[in-house]
Parts: structure tokens; C-alpha cells; sequence
């Protein structure tokens, strides 16, 4: 009898590729700090349950791009889907991929939108700040400054949307903190357990791969 899940599992192993530092991805700039920094200095395989969530992120986003472009929804239009964007700032480079570019009809606006997938929508009153800075990013650069979040849930393909208006503030906290990082990893400065220290932040800690270090502050 065959194990699909070992299948699976073999399908979706991809060998570790460290991350070198002075590439930094928008999507990691709300996270923890000291996490951040962590995964550069201590590169670890993803396990094999986040690469199976990871993989069902991307399912849902070819779902929703048939959604978005389906003649059936007339108010939309799909102008254009992971979108490549790269940033050269000194010696840093943030790259990175913005899920799509859409029209609404009802005003003519273009927006950038980031799809998020969750297990459950039960909590989410607000999107996370991590989501907010990373589509900051974007929109900064990107000069369209209209987003949009969508949040949704895995199970029952119910879903949030947040409107995200542009704040230059938050875009350029979005840019501060990668090459904050940046800077600390250079010279060798492990940051604050950020995430410890916010109750909005702690959720991170459960999801943390370094706990151990973190704890030991090594
Ligand atoms: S355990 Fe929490 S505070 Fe420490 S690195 Fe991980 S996310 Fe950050």
C-alpha cells in the first residue's frame, strides 16, 4: 500500500538554501527581528507540515487568481499576477513577488493586493502589521496607493478583505527594518526578542523555529 503522505512529503523536499544576507524579502519585514536575524545566522530546513501549509498558500493563490479574472465578476479585472519587484537600496537588495494588480470598475482604481490564507477567520478583526508593511513596501514603490488584503480560510473558502490606504510613515518603517537587520547582521548584533516583548507580537513565538536559542540569547 502506498503512503500518500510520504509522497507528498518526498514531492515537496527542496534542499536547504541558506539566505545570504543582504537579500531581504518584503514579506519578512514585520517579523520578529531577532527571528529574522536567526534565520539568516542559523539556516533551517522548513518542516515538513509548513512546507505542506506553504504549498496550500500557493493552491489558494491560483484560485484566486481564476476568481479575480472570471468574465463572471464584471467589476474586476485582473490587470496583472505575481508581479516581480526588486529594490536596490546601497548594498542591499529587497526582492520580491506582489500577488496581484487589479481595476476595480466601481472607481477606476488600480490596487495592489496581497492574499493571505489562514486556518481560520475567526480572529481576524484587523489585518496583522506584518501584512500591513510588507504591501506598504510595495505601494510605496510601486507608486499605486490603494491595497487591499484578503484573508482566506483554508477550509471553507470564506474570506476578509481589508482596504489598505498608503502611509508613508509605516512604508518607510517597512524599509528601516531590513536594513536594521541588514545592519545587525553585518555586525554581528542579535537584536531584541522582539516578539517576547509585545503582546501583539508573541503569537510569533509559538511558530519560532529558534526558541531555544532565543531563550539562551545566543
Ligand atoms: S522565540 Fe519569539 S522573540 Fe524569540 S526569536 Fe522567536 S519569535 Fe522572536
Amino acid at each position: 500500500m502506498i503512503n500518500f503522505d510520504t509522497l507528498i512529503s518526498n514531492y515537496l523536499k527542496k534542499e536547504l538554501r541558506p539566505k545570504q544576507i543582504g537579500k531581504y524579502f518584503p514579506s519578512e519585514t514585520g517579523s520578529c527581528l531577532r527571528k529574522l536575524y536567526y534565520s539568516y545566522k542559523i539556516p533551517r530546513e522548513i518542516n515538513q507540515e509548513l512546507s505542506k501549509i506553504f504549498e496550500m498558500g500557493n493552491l489558494l493563490h491560483d484560485f484566486v487568481n481564476k476568481v479575480l479574472n472570471s468574465s463572471k465578476n464584471p467589476d474586476i479585472q485582473l490587470i496583472d499576477t505575481e508581479v516581480p519587484f526588486k529594490l536596490e537600496l546601497n548594498d542591499i537588495i529587497i526582492s520580491g513577488r506582489i500577488d496581484n494588480i487589479v481595476k476595480l470598475n466601481i472607481n477606476e482604481k488600480l490596487y495592489l493586493v496581497e492574499i493571505k490564507s489562514t486556518s481560520s477567520l475567526q480572529y481576524t478583526e484587523k489585518p496583522s502589521l506584518s501584512h500591513i508593511l510588507q504591501l506598504q513596501l510595495y505601494m510605496h514603490f510601486k507608486k499605486i496607493h490603494n491595497g487591499l488584503i484578503i484573508y482566506l480560510e483554508k477550509n471553507s473558502l470564506k474570506s476578509k478583505t481589508f482596504e489598505v490606504n498608503y502611509d508613508e510613515e509605516q512604508a518607510k518603517l517597512a524599509i528601516d527594518r531590513l536594513v536594521k537587520t541588514h545592519s545587525n547582521l553585518t555586525t554581528n548584533v542579535l537584536p531584541e526578542p522582539e516578539a517576547k516583548l509585545d503582546e501583539e507580537l508573541i503569537w510569533q513565538c509559538k511558530f519560532c523555529d529558534y526558541q531555544d536559542e532565543c531563550e539562551n540569547n545566543v
